[in-house]
């Protein structure tokens, strides 16, 4: 249930709801969503207690009755798919939004060299992680805070908006100052105190979805932060655990079309992490293309074979150029594909509508 206040309403004015919800023993958590002041509750309010509140508050402007758990993120609240800007890049309807980069920044050179060929491939947006969520301790952690500044300066060479991740609370700050766009892991993304602290960050967020986490667990990992108040989030799926060892995770296209048809946030696709395999990545893309997805986030490198990270899932320079394109022929054919279905629906009202012109 949310309870929307008037625009100016105040923190006593939600106060006080809250303090006649209290009296019904039900704990209601006040938000900020685009300027407006909203009361949000876990389960449904009786129909009296909404009559009630509309009739004895007037800060109260309407109540919502939106069942799923999720709430600010659902289709419920907004039918409209929302868009993302990322510096001067929109993720959202219409346009397929290409993120690309090597797993981990590892030198300026390589930095440098990907970032060309992302620029030159016509891809969106440039990734590189500066802090890295590795399973083992002795693996390569990243170049941290120097990394960072490798991104920052390089992206602005090249006119680039960046992405890298941001694995604890502690260094929210510093990665939002250098980076456009911040990306929480698969493995953070029931990392609560870190979803809280990236809301209030004030950059967009890619969440990716946890290994083994449900769509409903997903969605309600995106309320936290818009909850927090940034409704700048992007969801990214990036393959779950299946007992096939074959590919690293399996990538969950259903449930990519089953989670738009649920929330307006822009949702891409990451084929990977999805995979682990430098061959599948390019299918993969295409695919994910095919469906309807906002997007892709890939890893590239300019020596895959010499990767300190996610070599063997990153795909060369060239193949990122191949890859582009063909997401591109992808997009346009299914663009077309809308448009006809367009025309023939208004040409057979057109049809239908002429017996009646005529009479
Ligand atoms: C990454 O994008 O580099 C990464 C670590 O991804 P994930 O969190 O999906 O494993
Ligand atoms: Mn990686």
């Amino acid at each position: 249930m949310l309870i929307m206040l008037r625009r100016g309403s105040t923190e006593q004015d939600a106060q006080q709801v809250i303090g006649h919800l209290a009296w019904g023993e039900m704990a209601a958590s006040q938000v900020r969503h685009r300027g407006r002041r909203l009361v949000c509750l876990e389960h449904a309010l009786a129909l009296e207690l909404q009559r009630w509140l509309q009739e004895n508050c007037p800060q109260v402007e309407r109540v919502l009755d939106i069942k799923t758990p999720y709430k600010l993120t659902s289709v419920e609240y907004q039918s409209h798919a929302s868009e993302v800007v990322v510096g001067q890049v929109r993720i959202g309807p219409g346009h397929f939004c290409v993120m690309a980069g090597p797993c981990a920044i590892e030198s300026e050179d390589q930095l440098d060299r990907t970032a060309a060929a992302v620029k030159q491939a016509g891809a969106d947006i440039l990734r590189g992680g500066a802090f890295k969520p590795r399973t083992s301790p002795y693996s390569f952690q990243g170049l941290g805070l120097e990394g960072l500044k490798l991104l920052q300066r390089v992206s602005r060479h090249y006119g680039l908006p960046t992405v890298t991740e941001v694995v604890d609370c502690a260094s929210v700050e510093v990665v939002a100052e250098y980076t456009d766009m911040l990306q929480v892991g698969a493995r953070n993304m029931q990392n609560f105190p870190l979803l809280h602290e990236v809301g209030r960050a004030g950059k967009p967020v890619l969440l990716k979805r946890g290994p083994s986490a449900t769509l409903q667990e997903w969605l309600l990992a995106a309320e936290y932060i818009l909850a927090a108040g940034n409704d700048q989030v992007i969801l990214c799926e990036r393959g779950i655990k299946s007992f096939d060892p074959t590919t690293r995770n399996c990538l969950d296209l259903g449930g990519v079309a089953a989670v738009r048809e649920k929330t307006h946030l822009p949702v891409i696709v990451d084929p990977s992490h999805a995979t682990g395999k430098r061959s599948l990545v390019s299918p993969l893309a295409l695919a994910a293309a095919a469906m309807g997805a906002n997007g892709i986030l890939v890893e590239c490198h300019p020596c895959p074979e010499q990767a300190l990270c996610d070599g063997a899932q990153s795909i060369t320079l060239p193949q990122l150029l191949e890859l582009v394109k063909g997401v591109q022929t992808v997009v346009a054919a299914l663009e077309e594909m809308h448009h006809s279905t367009e025309r023939h629906f208004a040409y057979s009202a057109q049809e239908r509508e002429l017996p009646s012109l005529a009479r």
